[in-house]
């Protein structure tokens, strides 16, 4: 166990449809392992972790639990762990993270309901109305910190999400793996209300979680201050129907707990996928760089 930063080219976002069953152990391969741990890691926005570094295909891997929000003895709001993570990624000189999640089901592209087991690759995503704290300290940023503005068109990678497509449609548990959608990304410490859900679905969200859009800024926000792209993509599996007014997830009482010990398997099999084809194959023809804004001079004038 160690506190030191390693370098790691991939980085690994496990969120809570992989909080059930050990990784990468659940996927009983020898030659994906682990190389070393890592506790709670210090970054400028508090503690993060804990984190592992993992060995596939020959190549490093950087994986954090749950978002990095779980630590030993508390819980890290998720938009402050997606900043400390984002960190950390940075200093391990990370340029490709994947992330996943377990998240409700609102609709698919047809607007019929999306059901458990379910797995989404989303394109995009929708901060709820409530106002969740930026990324800015209470006492302010650095005037030299040119990440105080960013873009956030196309936030997921498109060649990574391809990639993570690809290897979930390989792995029979997902009902479906649908190719895009919109991930509705709400506070936490409790779910939506009908109404909410009723309003997300005539949006035009598919899917609503509570971390990934807090990653997907904080990875294009820590590199554009630091040059080059982190490009991000995600996948999300359904495990229960969001509040519909209905059924939240099956009629079995320990429904959820036996998604949590099911799903954790497939999506790994397909995260570790998504980098084989990354490792074997790269990527080419992403927009993850054409985002950094230039040219926008010095403002504001000392006279303004
Ligand atoms: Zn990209």
């Amino acid at each position: 166990m160690t506190n030191q930063i390693p370098e790691a080219r991939i980085g690994s976002i496990g969120g809570s449809n992989r909080w059930g069953q050990p990784f990468p152990g659940v996927l009983g391969r020898d030659d994906i392992r682990v190389i070393e741990r890592y506790s709670a890691i210090d970054t400028p926005f508090g503690q993060v972790g804990p984190f592992k570094l993992i060995e596939v295909c020959g190549e490093s891997v950087l994986h954090v639990r749950m978002h990095g929000m779980y630590l030993e003895d508390r819980v890290v709001p998720p938009w402050v762990a997606a900043k400390g993570v984002a960190w950390v990624f940075q200093q391990a000189g990370a340029r490709y993270v994947f992330g996943d999640g377990s998240v409700g089901g609102i609709q698919d592209f047809q607007g019929n309901p999306l059901e458990p087991w379910s797995a989404v690759v989303m394109s995009d995503y929708k901060r709820s109305g409530m106002l969740i704290p930026n990324s800015i300290p209470p006492a302010g940023i650095s005037r030299t910190n040119k990440a105080f503005y960013h873009r956030m068109a196309a936030p997921f990678c498109s060649c990574l999400r391809q990639k993570l497509v690809e290897a979930a449609r390989q792995q029979p548990e997902f009902r479906v793996v649908q190719d895009g959608g919109i991930y509705l990304c709400t506070g936490w410490g409790e779910f939506e209300s009908v109404f909410e859900i009723d309003k997300a679905r005539e949006e035009g969200c598919t899917i609503v979680g509570q971390t990934i859009a807090y990653e997907a800024i904080a990875l294009r926000e820590i590199a554009a201050d630091g040059g080059e792209p982190i490009h991000f993509a995600a996948m999300c599996v359904v495990s229960n129907n969001a509040e519909n007014g209905g059924v939240w997830i099956g009629d079995s009482p320990d429904a959820m707990r036996k998604f949590y010990e099911q799903c954790p398997l497939p999506t790994s099999r397909a995260v570790i996928g998504a980098i084989d084809s990354l490792i074997r194959e790269g990527i080419d023809g992403c927009l993850c760089g054409n985002f950094a804004i230039t040219g926008f001079g010095i403002f504001p004038h000392e006279d303004a």
